[in-house]
């Protein structure tokens, strides 16, 4: 890949990048890398950025919703969604349902999307406690299955959770954690927060009263509201992880939510360390609209690409800078997630490319695992069933 302006997601400047064996090979000046006598495919970058892959840390990979009755179960996600919008791995999910929604359904999914050329992992456990899990307990689900890599996400905060006390969820961050440290895995909680009035009191409270540090936490939909938002500033300030959400509607929005453009736009110009927010799609998640009597009108569904939308009109709209914005959706998942090989340009890492047009930001092209997924705003390789 030549003459790109890469950012890795720190500004590197013009770069040849040399791809081979789903890995980055090397990246050299303009001119810099000789290929004489290897065969090898040039794609001309010099109108583009060259970002890492985009790294989503909550998507209903096989499907969610249902909080509108069996009709309202929303579709699997399809592998061109998630292309098209430049994301290359994925962490799969449960949500508000885990009984006509499984952990073997969500494997199966997210192995037939690795197949299908992503990177696809997911969480065991549920939005319910007691957890589900696979084999019997959260620490042999994540040492002996290598796609779990943690746990979630478990509702708090929430009329739809199961009402969890600060005990349960010290005991399910204790498993997650020594479960994560004997699979050398992340072993993350992932923490759906709803609109209840104790944000994120309950994770706050098991800090507060075991040895079990606030980076074991991965709370999610801080945007949610401005009182949340305002809640997740605080817990960043104590060194704790938020992420944003980014499927969203009109609808939404008007009910008090905070786009999560504008919510890391303001993280950021309030000092924020941008290692510690992260945005993610909740794509394939169910998004209801109601009338003004409350009644259901209309379903629609999280879409994967929201996420590429949010860093885009951060970036286009907002001001925030291209590193910060780009390391909430790259690097700084990646690391909270214990993925050392995605979400950065860089030697030896996973050959996991977007290429952004200069213009707009849009995405132009996606490598995953080194293939070409999507080629001059065409994705060219579609899933099983597209
Ligand atoms: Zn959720």
């Amino acid at each position: 890949m030549k003459n790109g302006d890469v950012y890795s997601p720190v500004h590197l400047g013009r770069r040849d990048i040399l791809l081979g064996g789903n890995k980055i090979l090397a990246i050299a000046e303009p001119g810099g890398l000789h290929l004489s006598g290897l065969a090898v495919t040039e794609i001309d970058a010099a109108d583009m950025l060259v970002v890492p892959g985009f790294v989503d840390s909550l998507v209903h990979i096989s499907g969610g919703g249902g909080e509108g009755g069996y009709t309202s179960r929303t579709p699997e996600m399809q592998l061109s969604e998630a292309i098209a919008g430049g994301t290359t791995t994925l962490v799969g999910v449960l949500g508000t349902d885990a009984i006509t929604r499984t952990l073997p359904n969500l494997l199966a999914k997210a192995r037939a999307l690795e197949e299908e050329g992503l990177t696809c992992l997911c969480y065991t456990g549920s939005y319910q406690v007691p957890v589900r899990t696979l084999l019997g307990t959260l620490q042999e689900d994540l040492m002996l299955i290598k796609e779990f890599i943690g746990v979630g996400e478990v509702a708090i905060s929430d009329h739809r959770s199961s009402q969890p006390g600060v005990e349960e969820i010290a005991r399910i961050a204790a498993e997650a954690r020594v479960g994560g440290m004997l699979s050398g895995k992340a072993g993350i909680v992932s923490v759906h927060v709803g609109d209840g009035g104790s944000r994120l009191e309950p994770i706050e409270a098991v800090v507060e009263s075991t040895d079990i540090p606030i980076t074991q936490f991965y709370p999610t939909h801080i945007n949610r509201s401005r009182s949340l938002l305002n809640a997740g500033k605080v817990y960043a300030e104590r060194g704790g992880y938020i992420d944003l959400t980014t499927s969203t509607t009109e609808q939404i929005l008007l009910m008090g939510e905070v786009a999560a453009a504008e919510a890391l736009a303001e993280l950021v110009a309030d000092g924020v360390d941008s290692r510690q927010i992260t945005m993610s799609s909740d794509a394939n998640a169910s998004l209801p609209s109601f009338d003004a009597r409350g009644e259901l009108i209309g379903l629609s569904v999280g879409r994967p690409a929201s996420l590429h939308d949010a860093f885009a009109v951060a970036v286009n709209k907002h001001g925030v800078d291209l590193t910060s914005a780009l390391s909430a959706i790259t690097l700084s998942p990646a690391r909270i997630l214990k993925l050392a090989h995605k979400g950065r340009v860089l030697q030896g890492a996973d050959a996991d490319l977007v290429l952004l047009n200069k213009d707009g930001i849009t995405v132009n092209s996606v490598i995953a695992r080194g293939r070409l997924m999507m080629f001059d705003g065409q994705v060219i390789v579609k899933g099983s069933f597209e």
